[in-house]
């Protein structure tokens, strides 16, 4: 499909003369009812319908480009994985950035976090950093997490965004204050997606052959510089560009101004969590720096935009779960939420055999003869290889020996560890709110205090959207928890918002939940 032909041909390969042949009966103008027989008028119209696949839920909307991981410090006293081992080795990278909550259509400049994904590909197969470039997340009980989502996209019953759904949700789910102080400061909305950092926000493992291993979490941070825009430039560009962060990527990429970000953990060793002063699974809280100070292990370039949007950005599909040897998930309950929905949602937006996509595919060898045919799987389907487990006949494509077990295996073997940490520390329901899930939003406030103007921004930009909500209650609730992280910050919300609210006579529009 990648090379072609001097001369156009129907998708089964009969060449044809032209690309825009129909049959027609004859009556001598131009006009003549059109036959069935006109296979390529046909085929293309059949085609053209059928070429849209299902939009992600969230996500929808990305820049995306192509680059490499190299090794630039030496981590192997915590990791095996072989990727971040050899200074200067260097893996093939794929890296899609996006707002969360507006469908593909929708403008960049608009205020959301952004997903930050990276597929490095391995000899060890794919890892998958799948961030966000906040490093907290509202809800920390995965069974919250369809519903945040939603409560920040549409209405059902007017679908249009509706600010009363989005502080019905959040008043009532508290611990997302801390990520609303991002969302509603200066970094949510980035002037560019190369302006941004990326956070694993989840706790992963890092292990050892040797039975070790340490907590970590991942900071990707960018060289460029943290930049973002006003409220207004981001509406006015919405308007005038609205595929600014695309096209901004694109053109950074293509005068050889390659982007990139130094990739940091921070390391909690499993006996110093008890100590820890939050609890180090929970992704509403970050890990103090102070204490858990980040430690570099290489960086990521972009060096090359896609030469098709389609085959290798919106068909590329990055799961949580997708981890190497030397990389496990933590007892961290919305990382394991997430390693079952991210592969979930590329199954059904791409269809079972999605990891054979070039875009997706491992640079590595793979063998997993269990799982074989399904809809378009284009490959030698593991020829007469038996197809369940358990046999002693020596598969015909299997290149092994024995099956490979402990360090060497997928991380979802290695139970032993897994299971200390449960025995050691009891996992929460995460359900209750407390003033702790007020003390890191508090510390960012105080943090903002230092840089000029931005409380004010805060303040302004949360006004902004709070005077959408037409509930007086819900308005009086949203200030009440603001002011839980500072007194002066609640009084101040509320008396910008209702003054935004008597100025502005347009009222906001009522909805179905008014
Ligand atoms: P520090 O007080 O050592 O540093 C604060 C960090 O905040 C900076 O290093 C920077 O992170 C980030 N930051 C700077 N300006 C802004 C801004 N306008 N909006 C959002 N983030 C900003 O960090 P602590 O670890 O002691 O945490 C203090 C507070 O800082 C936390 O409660 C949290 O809200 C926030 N924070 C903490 C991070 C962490 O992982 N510990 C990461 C980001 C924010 P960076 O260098 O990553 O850009």
């Amino acid at each position: 499909m990648g090379s072609y032909l001097p001369y156009y041909t129907l998708a089964e390969g009969a060449p044809l003369p032209r690309n825009d042949t129909i049959k027609q009966l004859s009556t001598g103008s131009g006009g003549g009812h059109v036959l069935l027989t006109s296979t390529q008028l046909i085929e293309q119209l059949a085609h053209f319908s059928r070429e849209r696949i299902p939009e992600r839920t969230v996500h929808a909307k990305a820049a995306g480009a192509t680059g490499y991981y190299e090794v630039t410090d030496d981590v192997s006293d915590i990791t095996d994985a072989d990727f971040a081992h050899g200074i200067g080795k260097k893996s093939d990278v794929l890296m899609r950035i996006s707002t969360v909550g507006p469908e593909r259509g929708s403008a960049d400049t608009v205020r959301d976090f952004r997903g930050f994904a990276v597929k490095i590909k391995t000899a060890q197969g794919n890892q998958d950093f799948v961030c966000n470039n906040q490093p907290v997340f509202f809800v920390r009980n995965p069974s919250k997490f369809p519903s945040v989502n939603r409560s920040h996209k549409r209405n059902p019953a007017t679908n249009s965004s509706d600010a009363n759904m989005f502080w019905d949700f959040h008043v009532n789910n508290q611990e997302s204050t801390h990520a609303l102080m991002f969302l509603f400061g200066d970094r949510g909305l980035p002037s560019s997606v190369r302006h941004v950092n990326g956070y694993s926000g989840n706790t992963y493992k890092f292990t050892k052959a040797d039975g070790t291993y340490h907590y970590v979490r991942f900071h990707i941070k960018t060289n460029q510089g943290i930049h973002y825009f006003t409220n207004s430039e981001g509406a006015e560009l919405a308007g005038k560009e609205p595929d600014k962060h695309i096209l901004d990527l694109q053109d950074a990429i293509n005068t050889g101004d390659f982007p990139s970000w130094d990739v940091c953990v921070q390391v909690i060793h499993p006996n110093d969590i008890a100590s820890a002063p939050i609890d180090i699974f929970d992704m509403t809280k970050v890990w103090p720096k102070k204490q858990y100070p980040l430690r570099k292990m290489g960086r990521l370039v972009l060096d090359r935009n896609p030469s098709n949007w389609f085959a290798e950005i919106e068909q590329a599909a990055f799961s949580p779960s997708n981890m190497v040897p030397g990389i496990e998930p933590s007892p961290d309950p919305m990382l394991q939420a997430r390693m079952f929905a991210y592969p979930d949602a590329a199954r059904y937006r791409l269809g079972i055999n999605y990891t054979f996509l070039p875009t997706n595919a491992p640079k590595s060898e793979v063998y997993v003869p269990t799982e074989r045919d399904g809809r378009m799987n284009f490959t030698s389907n593991y020829g007469d290889d038996p197809n369940y487990v358990g046999s002693k006949l020596k598969p015909m494509n299997f290149k092994g020996t024995v099956h490979r077990s402990g360090q060497n295996g997928h991380p979802a073997n290695m139970m032993k560890t897994l299971d200390q940490v449960e025995v050691t520390t009891p996992i929460t329901a995460f359900t209750t709110v407390s003033d702790k899930d007020f003390e890191q939003p508090r510390a960012l406030w105080e943090f903002m205090a230092k840089q000029d103007g931005a409380q004010e921004r805060f303040i302004n930009n949360l006004a902004a959207h709070v005077s959408g909500v037409t509930h007086k209650m819900l308005r009086e609730q949203t200030y009440e928890m603001f002011g839980k992280v500072d007194a002066k910050l609640g009084e101040d919300l509320k008396k910008t918002t209702e003054a935004k609210l008597e100025g502005n006579h347009a009222h906001p529009h009522k909805t179905a939940w008014h």
